[in-house]
């Protein structure tokens, strides 16, 4: 499966799982921090980590190691939480051989399921939803014979002031708004992470200069409905504007726009602006008409094609991906193949697809499902085969061409490769040489392809 920005269901690890480092202090008690989910839950444990570190407490690279034990979650599809689910069950044996260990669920799921979640894994100490971060020191203290729950949403909290623990790298994920006020008929999003609210431009823009001192070459801001950004006067726009003026950063993304919010001002700031980088994961969630309206996502295809179309236009070379959902609540197979007919019109660069999952607390909630799971995995098979083959095509019309790829290591399969992103987010692996480092931005000609990355080598232009 391709990456994109928002690597919702890029495995951080062979089970999915991410382990973030906590941080050091607290007279020796140790916090190990795993992460479930999309990059603004990766941002979060960020957050998380840099609350813990300010109080002192200090950090376990294994659960064995640790005295509090935390799961950031994701609650977007059944499965996710039944991973979770499954995963504090192996960590419930750890706290019966060492009972003094605590034990929390951090995130979406714990605001989804809060009281139900105790009933479920007795075991837990504490639950704190995705707007109570700032208190889990003295949850952590107050857990003790009873849970601590702490599951109030705050229309007011942005954690602004609080910089993240960014993980080292050429890349820092700047959260740039909370929340999501669109309420698809599909989608959990609003009901566990709140109302939409937007952070300062100034702290932005402080917080990329920080990371810009610090070293990182890119940035990319992030939000669940990330264009449709707003403090005061300032619009996404111009925020985009101001991020892409600070000195130091080379390359600005973002994750994800919604359709209904992409200005013709943003797309111009996306032509004009050359370190705002020429990739958008633009989610279209289905190709019919009916389905589309169904999901109340405020779009038709056409509006949608007709924006891909202005996007192209303005941005040479713009690389898109997406996320569809099969099998929403009433989709016929007609629906299906008009779905499969938008993938082959826009061809994308890369495509997330899912089954859908029916939400508890969502507007298609009461609607249940109206397709077996089988059919709903047929579907989504003959769509990731449709996808897999364009982004073959779409990566191997590269062959041939060089483009400036910003250095991130040595490959993943290693024998002296390094990897880096093009403009367009493509991986691409090349012979490393003793000279080339992290950060840097080398021209490398491609010369092979797959449907997932690229392979090259430097060019000497
Ligand atoms: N805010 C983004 C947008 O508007 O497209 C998406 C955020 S959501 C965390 C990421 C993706 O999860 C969605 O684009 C959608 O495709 C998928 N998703 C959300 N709810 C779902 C559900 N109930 N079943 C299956 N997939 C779902
Ligand atoms: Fe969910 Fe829709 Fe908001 Fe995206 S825009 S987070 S899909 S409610």
């Amino acid at each position: 499966m391709a990456e994109t920005l928002l690597s919702n269901l890029v495995p951080q690890d062979e089970t999915g799982r991410r382990a973030e480092m906590a941080p050091s202090g607290k007279a020796g008690t140790r916090v190990y921090l795993e992460t479930y989910g999309c990059q603004m839950n990766i941002a979060d444990s960020q957050l998380v980590n840099a609350v813990l570190r300010r109080a002192g407490y200090g950090s376990a690279d294994k659960p064995q190691e640790a005295d509090v034990i935390l799961i950031n979650t994701c609650a977007i599809r059944e499965h996710a939480e039944e991973r979770v689910i499954g995963r504090l069950s192996d960590l419930a044996r750890l706290k019966h051989a060492r009972p003094e260990v605590k034990l929390g669920l951090l995130g979406c799921m714990a605001q989804h399921n809060r009281a139900s979640l105790i009933a479920k894994a007795p075991w837990l100490d504490l639950v704190a939803g995705p707007d109570t971060y700032r208190r889990l020191p003295e949850l952590i203290g107050r857990s003790g014979f009873d849970p601590a729950v702490d599951v109030r949403l705050d229309r007011s909290e942005t954690y602004a002031g609080l910089s993240p623990d960014y993980e080292a790298g050429v890349r820092a994920y700047i959260t740039i708004m909370r929340g999501c006020d669109k309420f698809c008929a599909f989608c959990v999003v609003p009901y566990v992470r709140g109302r939409e609210r937007s952070i300062p431009p100034d702290d932005i823009v402080r917080e990329a200069e920080m990371v810009a001192a610090r070293g990182f070459k890119e940035v990319v801001l992030l939000g669940q409905t990330v264009n449709a950004y707003r403090a005061g006067e300032i619009d996404f726009a111009a925020l985009l504007r101001k991020v892409a003026a600070v000195e130091g950063i080379e390359r600005v993304r973002f994750t994800s726009p919604h359709p209904s919010d992409m200005t013709e001002a943003a797309i111009e700031v996306m032509a004009s602006e050359a370190k705002v980088q020429p990739y958008l994961h633009l989610p279209v969630q289905s190709g019919s008409d009916r389905v589309l309206a169904a999901m109340e996502r405020g779009y038709t295809v056409g509006e949608y094609l007709d924006l891909v179309e202005r996007l192209r236009l303005a941005i040479p070379g713009l690389a898109l991906s997406t996320d569809v959902i099969v099998g929403f609540h009433g989709e016929t197979e007609d629906d299906f193949q008009a779905t499969l007919e938008l993938m082959r019109m826009v061809r994308y660069d890369s495509a997330f697809s899912f089954k859908y999952s029916v939400r508890e607390h969502t507007r298609a909630h009461r609607l249940g499902d109206s397709l077996t799971e089988e059919e709903k995995g047929r579907r989504l098979a003959e769509l990731i085969t449709l996808q897999e083959a364009i982004s073959l095509e779409r990566n191997r019309q590269l062959i041939g061409a060089t483009f400036p790829v910003l250095v991130e290591g040595p490959a993943r399969r290693g024998d002296g490769r390094m990897a880096g992103k093009t403009p367009q987010f493509k991986t691409v692996t090349f012979p490393g040489e003793d000279t080339i480092t992290a950060g840097m931005t080398r021209p490398i000609c491609i010369d092979s392809a797959t449907g997932h990355s690229l392979s090259g080598t430097i060019s000497s232009l």
